[in-house]
């Protein structure tokens, strides 16, 4: 158990560092948070990139497994809090769909959702045209509307308010990139590449897709990194006002490459542009991430893989006016064990929060808090078990 003077360095300034850092604040640690703001030209950029680069994740309870529901759960029901914490508004409760043809899986939704006491109603491709009238789905599908919990939520504005609430509590936030992060025996080192020595008692990695590059892990871990294509259509004030009632959308098919796309309803960009994004759910394994990973994140992604999102996005929505398309690159990392790695490696006071399993950002806040245990308190909170979350090394 470590003392409520604890400092402790989080290194990487993602959607899981930021909740992890600003609940360290929250227990009382001096917390340090350290990590780059976005490429301002990402063809141009040679440092490392984020999974949270966009104004849209979905927001959602229901999911297949009891644990991802879970961690979700807990995190969409501290949202209120944070947003009047911080005069943020980084959630967008317009509902979440997801419509599928597996018996299994759709039986596996209805059960997490009463599991849960979400409040949720089933749906069948029969339903749609009086609900959402502009949406189109291929008979014989079954589904589950999310209402007050689903919808979506911006990335961007939400690492801003733990940021902010960070800063409230005393905790301080460096722009920089860790160049290594050093064990000093019952201490650690972080090196920046502006040039600071930052010292403290630990340090919690939470590096995302980038955390097997530089020298920020004692040791390699095993994540593999999956290669995501997104698709964003522009629509304008009509198009987005016949829009106005549309929940995120998940269509699942089956768990291969181009079975299953995702789908966010209208968004207004910070360049004031209104998109609507669709992506894949699986993404193609990348073979070598450490030459790989940034080419691909200087592009903007795969044509072929958004040759079919286009076309299922114009399927599914036959009678809406598209304007622009654009398309943009991302990844995810996917985790061995299903789980995150929020551990500590042997021998060291280096800790970290990593594994993102490509579906978190809804559950980001959840994430930080059990870490921010697992740090301070030797364990995650008594709900958890610490062996669930062990960390995997690469062989
Ligand atoms: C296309 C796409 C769609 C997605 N859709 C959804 C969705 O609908 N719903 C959902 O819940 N989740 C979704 N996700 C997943 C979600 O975005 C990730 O789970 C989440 O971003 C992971 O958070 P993270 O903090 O681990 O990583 P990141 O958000 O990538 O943050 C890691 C941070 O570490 C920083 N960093 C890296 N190296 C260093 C270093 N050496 N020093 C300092 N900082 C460093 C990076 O700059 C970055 O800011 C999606 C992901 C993608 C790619």
């Amino acid at each position: 158990m470590r003392t409520a003077a604890t400092h402790v360095v989080v290194v990487g300034r993602g959607l899981l560092g930021s909740a992890a850092a600003r609940h360290l604040a929250d227990l009382g640690a001096r917390v340090t948070l350290v990590g780059p703001g976005e490429p301002a030209d990402h063809a141009k950029h040679h440092g490392v990139f984020a999974s949270h680069h966009d104004s849209g994740r979905i927001m959602r309870i229901i999911d297949r497994s009891p644990y991802y529901a879970r961690i979700a759960a807990a995190s969409i029901g501290r949202q209120q809090d944070l947003q009047a914490r911080t005069g943020i508004q980084f959630s967008f409760p317009v509902g979440h769909m997801t419509m599928t043809n597996m018996d299994g899986y759709y039986s596996d939704l209805v059960e997490t959702g009463d599991h849960f006491g979400v409040s949720f109603s089933q749906v069948a491709s029969d339903d749609i045209a009086d609900l959402f009238p502009f949406l189109s789905f291929p008979s014989g599908l079954r589904g589950v509307l999310e209402s007050t919990t689903g919808g979506h939520i911006d990335p961007r504005r939400l690492i801003r308010a733990q940021c902010a609430a960070l800063q409230d509590t005393g905790g301080t936030v460096v722009d920089a990139t860790a160049t290594a992060v050093e064990d000093r025996t019952g201490a650690v080192q972080v090196v920046t590449d502006t040039g600071l020595r930052i010292e403290a008692d630990c340090a919690l990695v939470a590096t995302g897709a980038f955390a097997n590059h530089h020298d920020v892990l004692p040791q390699p871990v095993a994540f593999t990194v999956q290669e995501h294509t997104v698709v964003f259509a522009e629509v304008d004030e009509a198009q987005a006002a016949k829009l106005a009632d549309m929940p995120s959308i998940i269509f699942k098919q089956g768990d291969e490459i181009g079975q299953s796309v995702y789908v966010l309803p209208p968004i207004v960009y910070p360049d004031a542009k209104t998109l609507l994004k669709i992506g894949q759910s699986t993404g193609q394994i990348m073979h070598d991430p450490l030459r790989q990973i940034t080419p691909w994140f200087q592009g903007t992604g795969d044509v072929a893989v958004a040759e079919w999102l286009e076309h299922d996005l114009r399927a599914m929505m036959p009678s809406v006016e598209l304007g622009a398309i654009s398309t943009a690159s991302c990844a995810v990392t996917k985790s061995p064990s299903g789980r995150q790695f929020i551990d500590q490696f042997d021998g060291t006071e280096i800790y970290s929060l990593l594994a993102d399993d490509g579906q978190v950002a809804k559950s980001a806040d959840e994430l930080g808090r059990i870490a921010a245990h697992r740090v301070l308190d030797g364990a995650v909170p008594t709900e958890y078990r610490d062996e669930d979350f062990a960390m995997r090394y690469q062989r």
